[in-house]
């Protein structure tokens, strides 16, 4: 099944080796709630509670490959969701630190990457529009929650010569966007396709 899926993946336009076979080999029926364990390998996003999802295996290609990583890069995530995202960076090589603004999913991915033998991802239980000071700049950032605008805080966060890859608009549509920080105060922005995420929001919820 795994495999289709990445035959289908060929067929709508993602040519990237690496990618592929790093999505080839993770199980992400692991990521799914039992209830959805037998779609885990179509082409789309699912609930994975709290009003999320995990994003569809599309979209998880297409930031890959804009976000460009090379192995040992530190890679910040924003919106840790089921950790799929996260797990794929990892096997790429990339000392991942993903954020989750929802306690429940933060100890849910963190207990599943531990388990699948994930040692270079650290899981927070933050808010994603302040970062993560303490370990920056990063090599690279990726959001995977619809922002209504590019995060100040996360543009500091970039290494000069860094990539962030985030789907910007205040809507239900957002455009894919790559920022290069070019210099200090410098910064070039690429557009690329529209997706739909879930919202990139504001603040924590504790798990009750
Ligand atoms: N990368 C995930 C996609 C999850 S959906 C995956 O592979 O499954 C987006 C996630 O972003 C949701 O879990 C949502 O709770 C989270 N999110 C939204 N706003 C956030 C914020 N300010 N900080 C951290 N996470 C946030």
């Amino acid at each position: 099944m795994r495999r289709l899926l990445i035959d289908l993946l060929r067929e709508k336009g993602i040519f990237d080796e690496a990618v592929l076979a790093a999505m080839n080999a993770m199980p992400r029926h692991f990521f799914l709630d039992k209830a959805f364990e037998e779609w885990a390998y179509e082409d789309k996003a699912f609930p994975i509670g709290n009003k999320q999802t995990i994003s569809q295996p599309y979209t998880v290609a297409y930031q890959t490959i804009l976000l460009e990583v090379n192995k040992r890069d530190k890679v910040l995530e924003v919106g840790t969701g089921s950790g799929y995202q996260s797990a794929i960076l990892a096997s790429l090589g990339a000392r991942v630190f993903t954020i989750e603004r929802q306690e429940i999913l933060f100890h849910k991915a963190k207990k599943l990457l531990a388990g699948l033998g994930l040692g270079n991802v650290r899981c927070y239980f933050r808010d994603g529009y302040k970062g993560l000071a303490e370990f920056a700049p990063f090599d690279r950032i990726i959001v995977t929650a619809g922002a209504p605008e590019i995060p100040k805080l996360l543009l500091e966060q970039l290494k000069i010569g860094g990539l962030m890859v985030i789907p910007v608009g205040a809507g239900k549509v957002q455009q894919m966007m790559r920022i290069t920080r070019v210099a200090t105060t410098e910064f070039r922005e690429e557009t690329f396709d529209k997706f739909r995420f879930v919202p990139f929001l504001k603040g924590t919820r504790k798990a009750e």
